[in-house]
């Protein structure tokens, strides 16, 4: 996933289902599940977040990703 220019930061961070949690690619409202990325740059105060479609990524990939649980000490 990339950040693009054209994609819009955002200082607030409000959760998934508000209707201040807009994408920065599509600026749509995010439901489900947002992607969150922080810039690297500057003091890393700006949100950009997006729809997993905007990102090209499946959802289900996502939380695969999520779901490895604990990890195993041995
Ligand atoms: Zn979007």
């Amino acid at each position: 996933m990339a950040i693009r220019l054209t994609d819009t930061p955002f200082l607030d961070s409000p959760d998934v289902g508000e209707p201040e949690c807009v994408c920065s690619r599509c600026g749509g409202v995010i439901q489900d599940m947002a992607i969150r990325a922080w810039s690297a740059h500057g003091d890393g105060e700006m949100e950009y977040r997006y729809h997993p479609a905007c990102l090209g990524v499946s959802v289900a990939m996502v939380e695969a990703e999520g779901d490895d649980g604990p990890v195993e000490e041995l």
